[in-house]
């Protein structure tokens, strides 16, 4: 493997620039089920628009002033504007989190747009992940580096959830990064080293290790943002093909590539997430979500296209699989829809890194075919869960 496509270091490049500033924002939501906004609203910076009956799922807020102009179930689209003189909407105060605690604080957090379930997984060793998760997305080093506060308000809020007895900072072999509180463990950093799998593996010693949990270096910079500022989650770090930007959450994708300088052009492809696990969407107005870490653009003719081409058996694949299982055979599993054998075949080892699809010279779709047979047997398990719920109150 080519050490230099696959690296995952890229300097601390200073401060982030700031995204553009959106004549509109499209809020995504999530099972975000009231809708605190009806269109024609007007918002304020901080209002909050959509709540989830979840108590420990963050609610949405509006990133800019202006007028709600669609609602749906997926999203709240809001139209930047100076707020009307005479119904202008109230400022949203300032939260002391750093005062709360316990039921209190992951109630202010929920509030303040956090997930909180990350945050209070149990464990007993939790690891900040510090590298940067995939090739291409650059601000780790600079959240450890320039945004080190920021990260230290998060974590401060963290000790008080998290019910582990131990937190390391997993980072970048060489790193001279630390983080109050931490253990450093340094990690060679080439992909797929970054995902979780890979880095309990490498801070336990163990493949088979219990008790660990990792949190990304982005999910922390988010928490403390909300630490810092005591206002909701309304902006998140985006890297857009290698620079880093603070991102207004709901920015269209291609304002922000085209803020970035990146002109899109029929046939491109625009990538949310990494280069390596994203996903590939045709909604060019697709808001930035909270967890975004990463934009791209793939120009068309860059790479061969994706197809349903045959595998041709040369093995690629399974010589490159961190999970030394067969992807070859899963996949085409897959597609005669045999998802026993995909269990059979340790599908569910599959951590998603992305690499098979990468090698795969015949470029079959592996990824989302794995994905797919990942999510038919959920579907399956959970119809057997139901009719077994449904046997046992039937014979009760
Ligand atoms: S995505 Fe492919 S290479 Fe990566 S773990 Fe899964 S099967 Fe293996
Ligand atoms: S890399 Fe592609 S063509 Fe080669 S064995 Fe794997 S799936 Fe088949």
């Amino acid at each position: 493997m080519s050490n230099t496509i696959f690296s995952l270091t890229y300097g601390d490049k200073g401060s982030f620039q700031d995204g553009p500033v959106p004549a509109e924002i499209r809020v995504p939501l999530a099972g975000h089920d009231t809708k605190t906004v009806k269109k024609k609203a007007e918002v304020a910076p901080g209002t909050l628009i959509a709540d989830h009956k979840n108590a420990k799922t963050g609610n949405m807020h509006a990133g800019i002033a202006g007028v709600v102009t669609e609602v749906t179930a997926d999203c709240i689209v809001i139209a930047a504007q100076e707020p009307s003189a005479e119904a202008a909407p109230a400022s949203v105060d300032a939260v002391d989190v750093s005062a709360l605690s316990g039921d209190a604080l992951t109630t202010a957090l929920k509030a303040l747009g956090v997930d909180v379930r990350p945050l209070i997984k149990k464990c007993d060793t939790l690891i900040i992940n510090g590298l940067n998760p995939e090739p291409g997305i650059t601000f780790a080093e600079a959240l450890l580096g320039q945004y080190k506060s920021t990260l230290e308000a998060g974590l401060a809020l963290l000790k008080k959830l998290s019910p582990a007895g131990k937190m390391v900072l997993a980072c970048a072999e060489g790193s001279a990064a630390s983080l109050s509180g931490c253990t450093n463990a340094p990690i060679k950093p080439v992909y797929p080293n970054s995902l979780t799998e890979m880095v309990i593996a490498k801070v336990s010693g163990s493949e088979k290790s219990s008790g660990y949990r990792v949190l990304p270096l982005h999910t922390l910079f988010n928490l403390g943002l909300v630490a810092e500022t005591g206002l909701p989650l309304t902006k998140t770090v985006v890297s857009v093909q290698g620079v880093s930007y603070l991102v207004t959450i709901g920015t269209p994708a291609s304002a922000v590539l085209q803020h970035a300088g990146h002109a899109i052009a029929d046939g491109d492809s625009i990538i949310i997430g990494g280069p390596m696990r994203g996903l590939a969407t045709a909604d060019l107005l697709r808001g930035v979500d909270k967890d975004t870490e990463g934009l791209f653009l793939i120009k068309k003719g860059t790479f061969a296209p994706v197809t349903n081409h045959q595998c041709i058996s040369c093995g690629e694949c399974v010589l490159h699989c961190p999970s030394r299982i067969m992807p070859n055979l899963i996949s085409r599993y897959v597609e005669f829809n045999d998802y026993d054998s995909c269990v059979k075949e340790s599908i569910d080892a599959c951590m998603e890194c992305g690499l098979c699809a990468f090698y795969c010279p015949a470029r079959r779709p592996m990824m989302q075919l794995i994905r797919l047979g990942k999510h038919q047997i959920a579907l399956k398990e959970a119809q057997v869960s139901a009719c077994a719920l449904q046997g046992e109150e039937g014979a009760a």
